[in-house]
């Protein structure tokens, strides 16, 4: 029977997904360009270029390699399927199971069959029948089991190099008198100058829109950063923005690339023996590690899991995050304007500085998960819910993490060069020059005293207050 194959914009794969058995002769491909989210205006004008671009390349892409495609433009998928269900009324609407609950809703609502999603390593059923075994859902033990079962740095049963974990050489602030290479620039096609008018919008240039591009970004990154990659992952330096970092998320996340073929590209590129293992694992940790873990936590913890706020935040966002200009907080002004200036900045300015800001000061969960979800041009249901309220906000009381990642300044002093351009000292914790981050450090610990003093994990900190 014929089919119209619906590819949503996180999904953008001809070789996985609902396009992996698809009959060029008979099936018709739908997209759909849906307003309802992507004309948000809340949403980085950065991300609805990447977005939209991506997948209006997708369907030319596709109309190339010779399938039938529809791409809309409507107000929501509802009515995009009542469009084409009266267009083709004799063909099966079929999706690839979708990656968020709302998404899910939508499909299931809407009637449409859905199909297995393979874009991720670990299926959902497969990351449930972990889970469901432990008591504490560390991320190392999972981890651990990837490696085995990817034979990823592996020498025989034991992890190449002798350790799984090369985090403590991974932690280097930033080298002073160090010359970044480049990173790879993405000009801007028609399909894309079309979409940036449309907008109002100048990209940044920093974001392929195609699987070329995202495929360019892969091997320009295995070439040119993975080297020297692990060492300064941590780090952050007004000198530069990305540092080795991948800058591969994006596609992963909108299926421009699969991670299968980055860990294959990748394992292949440390076989040719000059990339440190510390380099080498860190990168895969973030592969078949992390990236699988909170995505199958995500569906693990359950639909209602980002309505917690077990510390009781109720702040709301301050105006700041919406523009950079008006904090004096100079690390929290960096974050933001590489935010307003590419809709990216790597893990730790997210986890240590914009996370941590608002698990001091208290800001509803709520309000920040919307503000990463829409700022953030990787940013994706699955991936920031488990990462803000798990990992950021400690808004579950500690069932993702067991201890909150709270820092004073002396974290941001030591992992960045921000302080000092700054106003205030991070070594003060009262006074009129006292570092927020350090004075709020002390108050989160000192509001939340009852809760932290029974985690065994906090014991130090708690008794660190005690003595002030
Ligand atoms: Fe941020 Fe405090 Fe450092 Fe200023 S002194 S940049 S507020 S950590």
């Amino acid at each position: 029977m014929a089919k119209v194959l619906f590819v949503p914009f996180d999904q953008l794969n001809s070789s996985h997904g609902v396009l992996k058995n698809a009959n060029k002769k008979e099936d018709i491909v739908l997209l759909v360009e849906q307003k309802r989210t992507l004309s948000k205006t809340t949403l980085h004008r950065e991300k609805q270029y990447f977005l939209i671009s991506s997948a209006r390349h997708f369907s030319e892409d596709l109309k190339k390699k010779g399938f039938k495609t529809e791409y809309l433009i409507s107000e929501s998928f509802a009515e995009a399927f009542e469009t084409i269900r009266k267009k083709y009324p004799q063909h099966d609407l079929c999706a690839a199971s979708p990656n968020s609950f709302g998404a899910q809703e939508q499909m299931l609502k809407n009637k449409v069959n859905l199909l297995p999603n393979d874009f991720f390593l670990t299926s959902k059923d497969e990351f449930q029948t972990w889970a469901r075994r432990q008591k504490k859902f560390t991320m190392e033990n999972f981890y651990r089991l990837q490696r085995v079962k990817f034979n990823a740095l592996m020498d025989g049963d034991d992890p190449v190099g002798g350790r799984w974990n090369y985090d403590a050489e991974n932690r280097l602030p930033p080298p002073k008198n160090y010359s970044w290479p480049p990173y790879l620039e993405h000009k801007p096609d028609e399909i894309d100058k079309k979409v940036a008018e449309e907008l109002n919008h100048q990209p940044s240039g920093i974001w392929a829109t195609t699987r070329k591009g995202a495929l360019a970004q892969l091997e320009y990154f295995l070439k040119h950063h993975l080297k020297n990659f692990g060492p300064y992952e941590d780090a952050v330096t007004t000198d530069n923005w990305a540092l080795h970092h991948s800058l591969l998320s994006p596609y992963l996340n909108n299926g421009l690339l699969h991670p299968q073929e980055v860990l294959d590209t990748t394992l292949a590129r440390f076989n040719e023996g000059d990339i440190p293992i510390e380099s080498a694992e860190a990168f895969i940790r973030q592969l078949i590690g992390w990236r699988e873990y909170v995505h199958g936590m995500y569906w693990f913890l359950g639909r209602e899991y980002r309505d917690e706020n077990q510390l009781h935040a109720n702040r709301k966002l301050d105006e700041f995050f919406w523009d950079s200009s008006q904090t004096d907080l100079n690390c929290m002004k960096q974050t933001i304007s590489d935010i307003e200036a590419r809709a990216w900045t790597h893990h730790i300015p997210r986890l240590m500085i914009l996370s941590n800001y608002a698990l001091l000061t208290g800001i509803k969960p709520m309000e920040f998960l919307n503000w990463m979800k829409d700022v953030y041009v990787d940013a994706t249901d699955w991936v920031m819910v488990p990462n803000v309220i798990g990992m950021g906000l400690h808004a579950d009381g500690g069932r993702m993490m067991t201890k909150p990642y709270a820092a004073g300044g002396a974290y941001i002093s030591r992992m960045t060069n921000y302080c000092g351009g700054c106003k205030y000292n991070p070594k003060l914790r009262v006074g009129e020059n006292a570092c927020p981050f350090t004075t709020l450090y002390w108050d989160f610990l000192d509001r939340h005293r009852e809760v932290f003093s029974k985690n065994h994990r906090m014991a130090q900190q708690v008794r660190g207050l005690d003595r002030l």
